[in-house]
């Protein structure tokens, strides 16, 4: 099953909230329509009445994250690319959850930084509050699966030595499209590709910590919630992005997460 986070466009139909605030709705990716949920997917999946057809929706980011943990050097070929050791336990980090932006909106490089990479990564959408969760009870916390570009500003980060401005520019994150709930992350293919020349070619089995090993890191350290995102580290082949780009991260069960590129003020 697919889940999608959506607005409705046009015709009367963009029903504005309370104040005016754009509502959103939760639904089901099926086919060429999206079936409408009744309430947010944590909370049970309950189908409404009404469908849409993909043009009559606007495709949000599929969570609004509290938190977004990501996983340095995962790869064995991103690692030794780098030139580094394995590490001994992983090496997490945040992103702040203001630079989400969705399926087909533009990353924009800012005039601070003159190197900004993609990386293209899968990510684990958590499904319900839990804390210190064993790696083999980790599969029934996560609601499903989604594709996160961690675009870094590589100058940046080296400069800062900390992680967090480097990850954190407004547009930094591309995640979506949707959720896949019934896919195994632990043996998919993944593939990042820039103006249609392949950059990352790799299967998620080259891991050195799985994604539900993962979990159980983090999870020893702080609570996780509905909606958190923890994505999994980026394959070997990370590169830079340029004014007029147009960056596509595929996962092998879930589908093609593709952001435009910009520079900032053009
Ligand atoms: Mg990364």
């Amino acid at each position: 099953m697919r889940l999608v986070r959506f607005s409705v466009i046009g015709e009367g139909r963009d029903l504005p909230g309370p104040r005016g605030v754009q509502r959103v709705f939760w639904g089901i990716h099926e086919g060429d329509r999206v079936l409408e949920l009744t309430q947010e997917p944590w909370e049970g999946i309950a189908e409404g009445k009404a469908r849409y057809a993909p043009g009559e929706v606007k495709i949000l980011p599929p969570a609004d994250p509290g938190k977004i943990v990501l996983m340095g050097f995962n790869y064995k070929g991103h690692i030794e690319e780098m030139g580094y050791e394995y590490p001994s336990e992983p090496l997490i980090f945040l992103k702040a959850p203001s630079s989400v932006i969705p399926h087909g909106e533009a990353i924009i490089l800012p005039p601070e930084s003159e190197r900004v990479d993609y990386e293209g990564e899968l990510a684990l959408v958590v499904g319900r509050r839990c804390r210190r969760v064993s790696r083999g009870d980790a599969p029934g916390v996560v609601l499903g699966c989604t594709i996160l570009n961690d675009v870094t500003a590589r100058d940046l980060q080296k400069k800062d030595v900390q992680f967090s401005r480097a990850k954190s520019f407004d547009t930094f994150c591309p995640l979506g499209p949707w959720i896949e709930t019934e896919m195994d992350p632990l043996s998919v293919r993944i593939t990042t590709v820039v103006n249609s020349r392949v950059r990352q070619d790799d299967h998620t089995s080259t891991m050195l910590f799985d994604p539900y090993a993962i979990l159980e890191y983090v999870s020893a350290a702080m609570t996780l919630m509905p909606g958190d995102v923890i994505a999994t580290g980026t394959p070997s082949g990370v590169g830079p992005l340029a004014h007029g780009d147009e960056v596509s991260v595929t996962v092998e069960g879930i589908g093609t997460l593709t952001n435009p590129v910009v520079r900032e003020g053009m």
